[in-house]
């Protein structure tokens, strides 16, 4: 795998800040780099989140309960009292009034610093509380008659605990004077009318007395808009890069033959593909017959059919003689591609492994000599398809589904994985590199598919298969909760099956599995009485696989009408009998998790409902979430709320690190920047590789490599 070399200003960069290079880095220093703020560009580049203004103080009297203001006065008096806890009290005067400063948390010298006597300078919020006019833990610092103020609005950057404002902005002062901030992008590249980025970059970081706060911090100012331009186009630039990186790669020819293995494959099915599943099957083909390895993404709604996509993916790969490897993100879903492909592929005389972590011992031995000596032509199963100890005779394609479930590192060792895969290179020949295929049924909206994911090719399935009936939702308050269990009961006493999804509890497992637990108990007592012999299963993450396997069985084969689940089954089971759905505390959901968990049900010909019960009161993304999901069943529509509600977190997957890509533009927001990003990269590359290079590792330094991921 190529990788580019770190950029040249990365090794000679000091570590900023006053204190000298000789000297272990202090806490403050060792924050600036757990920031990534390394090198004079990235101190410069780490702009205000918000400006405070502290040109100005107001008298104590002329102080309203509520606002905010900075008053400077003598220290009357300062004690430590226990009221309800410990807290330092210190009284203020400036002549025109008294301000009481209270204090809860605070250092031994704190009330030293605060002696009566000394002139301050605080600043803070009014409370008009039960003791009188007071600030709660305002900012404050001891100062001289002649102390001046600031001519400017103060910067507010965005740190963490160990690194105080005052530290930062010293940091950044001091980094901005040096910064390599030239323009390096030719002339007519940027829109007319924006700053340069020296122009932009100083002038947020210090904007002049007088400057509009609202449109500063609404990021409309043509400063921000030039920030925000230059970061899409390195962030275009980065991926236009890496796909071009990708297109010297060379991989095996996959071409499917007529009369061929993925021929019979679509000959046995019970089913004809939909008209998307056809369109999406020949993109692939296409690419599998290419010398270049595929990079493809895969996008479609739950219930839309990628499965036999994929299948019919692995089938051209086996059939030119090569491996596929299939993984899923959790055993259960592993566990029912194992089951689907063995069904369709072993009849064609495909031999299949299976992989996951709880397959120990001889059977795991067995399956991973038939995946080294090749006799395994796919090999399904978790992560353990990527354990070290897997070695595959001749992989010729990776297909990942559920792709966004993959964390970082997964995705990493998957493509040293592939990287170690290659087929022994032909004499001088190019070494070989399987194709790789993602899976995801979270749609990703259209600008993030331009942004992030611009160095993957994207197919689309938008269109579900023939036979379903749109799933009905409904949104009750718990109060509501017994005239729903009735309705669960004549559900299952009709033959229905249901699935009961428990609350999520952040954070905690252990909480999660006593939910599901209580609520499994309740339900069991409920059926006992209304529907004798109905049986009610329990499914959650604690659970051993080989039980979580056989609970599975029993509810996809119809003996068991009632499933009470936490998240495990949020992806990909597939149980198509299934037509009931209630999710308790949805409100506790994710928008996207929501939409995977409903699409649980719906998959079948049988109308099909689900239940939302949430908890009052509703904080306003709550409702939006629950909104989006009675309004809408469709993936796309739900992507592009929850990118509206939440920005873009959960879409990023893989992606999603602690230094997201873009901190500046915003892509619910800017989609006319980024697409202006996009053209001018293309001009750029074309035009001037030099500069591009160095666009790109001004903005992005060692963050590159993220995109390889
Ligand atoms: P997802 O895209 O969510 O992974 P699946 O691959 O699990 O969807 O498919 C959902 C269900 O639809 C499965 O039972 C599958 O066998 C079935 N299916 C897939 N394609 C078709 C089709 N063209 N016609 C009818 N049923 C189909
Ligand atoms: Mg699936």
């Amino acid at each position: 795998m190529p990788t580019r070399a770190a950029p040249a200003q990365a090794a000679k960069a000091p570590a900023p800040g006053p204190a000298s290079a000789a000297r272990p880095p202090s806490a403050p220093q060792r924050a600036l780099h757990k920031l990534g703020l390394v090198r004079d560009i990235d101190l410069a580049l780490h702009l205000p989140m918000r400006y405070e203004d502290e040109t100005r103080l107001v008298t104590i009297a002329s102080l309203r309960d509520g606002v905010a203001g900075q008053v400077q006065g003598t220290v009357v008096d300062s004690r430590i009292e226990q009221r309800a806890r410990r807290q330092l009290l210190v009284r203020v005067d400036d002549g025109s009034g008294e301000l009481l400063l209270r204090l809860l948390h605070f250092h031994p010298g704190t009330q030293k610093t605060l002696a009566p006597g000394t002139l301050v300078r605080v600043k803070g919020e009014l409370r008009a509380g039960f003791f009188g006019r007071e600030m709660v833990h305002p900012e404050f610092r001891a100062v001289q008659p002649d102390t001046p103020l600031p001519a400017g609005l103060t910067p507010v950057y965005p740190s963490s605990a160990q690194l105080p404002q005052a530290y930062l902005r010293k940091c950044v002062a001091s980094a901005l004077a040096r910064a390599p901030l030239h323009e390096l992008l030719p002339e007519g590249t940027v829109l007319a009318g924006l700053p340069s980025l020296r122009e932009a970059v100083q002038f947020l970081h210090q904007p002049p007395p007088g400057t509009d706060l609202d449109a500063l911090e609404q990021r409309h100012h043509p400063a921000w808009q030039r920030l925000k331009f230059d970061e899409l186009l390195a962030q275009q630039l980065a991926q236009a890069q890496a796909r071009a990186e990708r297109a010297r790669l060379r991989a095996p020819v996959l071409a499917a033959r007529p009369g061929g293995l993925a021929e019979r494959l679509l000959a046995a099915l019970p089913f004809a593909l939909t008209g998307a599943q056809q369109r999406v099957v020949a993109e692939i083909a296409a690419d599998l017959a290419r010398l270049q390895p595929m990079h493809r993404l895969l996008q479609g709604d739950v219930g839309s059919g990628k499965t036999v996509v994929a299948a019919l993916a692995a089938a051209a790969a086996i059939d030119a003689g090569w491996q596929c490897a299939l993984m899923a993100p959790t055993e259960i879903l592993a566990e029912q591609h194992f089951r689907k492909l063995v069904q369709w592929l072993e009849p064609l005389g495909v031999g299949i492994a299976w992989l996951t972590g709880s397959r120990k011992g001889r059977g795991r031995r067995e399956q991973l000599a038939a995946v080294a000596d090749g006799r395994a032509g796919l090999v399904v199963g978790t992560h353990a398809v990527i354990q070290h100890d897997v070695a595959f005779a001749r992989l010729g394609l990776a297909v990942v589904d559920e792709q966004h479930r993959f964390g970082v590192a997964q995705r990493l060792a998957l493509r040293e994985k592939l990287a170690e895969a290659e087929a022994p290179p032909e004499p001088g020949g190019p070494k070989l590199e399987p194709h790789l295929l993602m899976m995801s049924a979270t749609p990703i909206p259209r600008t993030l598919a331009m942004s992030h994911y611009a160095d993957l090719d994207l197919s689309t399935l938008d269109e579900l298969p023939p036979g379903r009936t749109p799933i009905v939702t409904k949104v009750f308050e718990d109060g509501r909760r017994a005239q729903v269990l009735a309705r669960i009961r004549d559900a299952v006493a009709a033959g229905q099956q249901v699935y009961w999804v428990c609350p999520l509890v952040e954070e905690s497992e252990h909480l999660d599995l006593q939910n599901a637990t209580a609520t499994h108990a309740e339900l069991s007592a409920l059926m006992q009485q209304a529907v004798p012999g109905a049986m009610v299963g329990l499914l959650h993450g604690r659970m051993p696989p080989a039980e979580k396997a056989a609970v599975m069985s029993l509810f996809s084969g119809g003996t068991m009408q009632l499933l009470v689940a936490t998240t495990v089954i949020e992806v990909g089971v597939d149980v198509p009998n299934a037509s009931l759905m209630v999710i308790e505390h949805a409100e506790r959901f994710g928008l996207a998790q929501l939409h995977q968990l409903r699409g649980r049900v719906g998959r079948g010909a049988a109308a099909s409902v689900c239940v939302l019960l949430y908890t009052a009161p509703l904080s306003p993304t709550g409702k939006a979430r629950l909104k989006a999901m009675a309004e809408t069943t469709d993936g796309f529509e739900i992507a592009r709320r929850d990118l509206e509600i939440r920005g873009p977190g959960e879409f990023m997957g893989a992606r999603q690190s602690g230094d997201a890509l873009l901190r500046f533009a915003d892509l619910a927001q800017d989609e006319p920047l980024l697409r202006q990003a996009r053209d001018a990269a293309a001009r750029l590359l074309a035009a001037h590789p030099a500069a591009a290079q160095q666009q790109v590792d001004r903005w992005l330094g060692a963050k590159t490599e993220f995109l390889k991921a």
